[in-house]
Order: structure tokens, then sequence, then C-alpha cells
């Protein structure tokens, strides 16, 4: 930490400073400036943690108590200078290989998700998407079909090779939802429930992190931190756009988040232009600009009959425009450097 003293102040109070940073388990390393000193204290954060009350404690002497490490130690890119890779089934997310997630918004019916499985593998994608728990907004509008829904996404995976993501909305539920899916989904409104991300950790599987609707990137990294201190590597970011006083768009789809998860994280990062952007009409350009700008995976909602989906049918695209999306985002991840 380093602990920034107020300017002028008297030697006395200096040392009154320096005596109870020592008094807390830390040394001190004084650096004197112009006007005023700053002091570097060494030692053990993590058991410590005390020093914040350096400002209380010292009202008249200390601006301020700034930590030098960063809050998410395990995330942080300063602990793991190179990238993680997420193994699911034969593919490596987060290497040369992008990869593309698609599927329902909801597990409505077998022939649904089925259509939609074989096209979406057709078309390229490498996994398959579709929510068999749903979080809505409304306790009248449709829950997914749950269990029955996770057996009907093991089917798809068994009939396309697809692994399948899906989300996971109650730490009871881990298990059923880890024995049927490749990759736990944890959603924007979960994205700060501190016991079902544990949960979802030691499973062992894959943990997708949406960001929270309004939660900042520091937050989110030290969510991210839960799953990496429960002992499971296997972290991705999801940015799907965060709440803003934005009308036009559902959510604001925060794309700046590409270089900074890669400039301050480890884990890949992967866009969900759907829900960010909530208007299939969207869909395709901010899938483009997410392939230039770095991003490892795509998470696209798609539906065969998006008019009469049973939920978030605005933002599903078509069959028809996810294959001709496909093709049209070649460019874009051969421009970033990918296949
Ligand atoms: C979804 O992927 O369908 C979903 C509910 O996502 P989010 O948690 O980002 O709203
Ligand atoms: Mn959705």
């Amino acid at each position: 930490m380093i602990i920034v003293l107020k300017p002028n102040i008297a030697k006395s109070a200096e040392a009154a400073v320096i005596k109870g940073i020592r008094a807390l388990g830390y040394q001190p390393h004084i650096m004197r400036g112009v006007a005023r000193t700053v002091i570097g204290a060494i030692g053990d954060e993590i058991t410590h943690k005390s020093l914040e009350t350096l400002a209380s404690t010292f009202p008249q002497a200390v601006e301020s108590v700034l930590p030098i490490q960063k809050r998410y130690k395990l995330v942080s890119r300063e602990a793991h200078p190179s990238n993680s890779t997420v193994k699911v089934g034969k593919h490596v997310i987060g290497g040369k290989k992008f990869h593309v997630m698609a599927g329902p918004c909801s597990v409505e019916s077998e022939k649904q998700l089925l259509t939609t499985a074989v096209a979406v593998a057709k078309a390229g994608a490498t996994m398959l998407r579709g929510g068999a728990f749903k979080p809505r907004t409304s306790p009248y509008e449709f829950q997914g079909l749950g269990e029955k829904g996770l057996k009907l996404l093991a089917k798809a995976r068994q009939e396309t090779g697809l692994p399948v993501i899906t989300e996971l909305l109650s730490e009871n539920q881990a298990e059923l939802v880890a024995e049927y899916s490749d990759i736990l989904q944890i959603g924007a409104r979960n994205a700060q429930n501190f016991q079902l991300l544990i949960a979802a950790a030691k499973t062992g599987r894959p943990v997708l992190l949406k960001r929270g609707l309004s939660m900042r990137i520091e937050e989110w990294l030290l969510a991210g931190e839960y799953v990496l201190a429960n002992e499971n590597p296997n972290l991705m970011f999801c940015e799907r756009g965060i709440r803003t006083f934005e009308t036009y768009t559902r959510n604001t789809l925060d794309l700046s988040t590409i270089p900074i998860i890669k400039k301050e994280a480890h884990s890949p990062i992967v866009i969900d232009p759907s829900q960010g952007a909530g208007r299939a009409d969207l869909v395709v350009a901010m899938c483009k600009g997410a392939a230039a700008m770095g991003a490892d995976a795509l998470l696209i909602e798609v539906h065969p009959n998006p008019a009469e989906a049973w939920s978030d049918g605005a933002q599903q695209l078509t069959l028809d425009n996810f294959a001709k999306l496909m093709k049209e985002l070649k460019p874009f991840i051969k421009a970033a450097g990918r296949e």
C-alpha cells in the first residue's frame, strides 16, 4: 500500500504515522518529495488488511491510502502474464481459433432446438447455447423447461457434436446443470451472487461469467476472482451490455471491455451482442466489431422463427441471417489474426 501524507505536516505527525504503520506489522519506506511525503508500506496485505484505517486514525496527517497490488490477484495479468485458454471438448477458447456459440435464448421444444443446432453447426458455430433455466424479469414470463430443457440440450449435443453452454441459476442445481452442460453460464443478474459463483467453480466445468447490468469492470474482475480462487482455472468473461441512460438499444454493449479485459486479465473475453443490443438488426455489426477488436468468441441468439420465440424474440437472428453473418464475419476474424 502507498500512504500519501498531507503537504507540509509536522515531523512529529509524520513520525506518528510511521509508528502506526510499524504497529500494524508493515515495513515503512519513506519517499520525501518537495511538498509532501509518500510512504510505501511493505507487508502481507492478505492477512493484515488494516492499512486503510490510517486515514481515520491520523486524519490530520494522512491524505489517502492506495493499493499497489490489484485486488483481483489471480485474475490479474500480473499473476499470469500469458493468455489462459479454456478447453471445451476438442475446442480451445482463447487460442488462435475464434469461436461462435449460437442457439436460442430459451430451449422451447425438441424441434426448435434441433433445427437450430443443426443449422448453426452447418453455418460454422462451434458451440450450442440455450437456456433451460431462464432468469426472467417477471414471474409470469416463461421460466424455461428446466431439466427437460437440459435433456434436450444433451440430445442436440449428441446429434451435432456441439458442446453445450447453458445458464446456472441456483446453487442447488449446480451438479444437475453441470451434468448436462460443457460450460456453465452465470447470467448478468447473478454476476455478483458469490455463493453461486463458488458452486459453479466447484463443479469443475468452465464458467462463462456475464457482466452484471450495472457492474463496474473492477467488480466483474473480482467476481471472476471467486472462480479462480475456488480452484477452477476455466473462466471466461462475457460482456453483454450494461444499463445506461440510452433507450434506443436494450443495453449499451461496452466493446471497450475487450482491450480492457485483455490488459487486466488473462482469461478469454466473449461478447454477447444479442442481450447487448436487444435488436437483431444491430447484432451483425456488433459481432464484426467484436471480432475485429480481438474478442475470443461470440455468444449469439438464433431462433428458427424469432417472431414466435418464447423469450427475447426481438434480438434473435433467423437461421438464414446467422449463416450470412458467419460468412461476413470471416474477414474481421482474419483481421484480428485469428482463424
Ligand atoms: C441469456 O443469455 O439469454 C441471458 C439471460 O443473458 P443475461 O444474463 O446476459 O441477461
Ligand atoms: Mn436471451
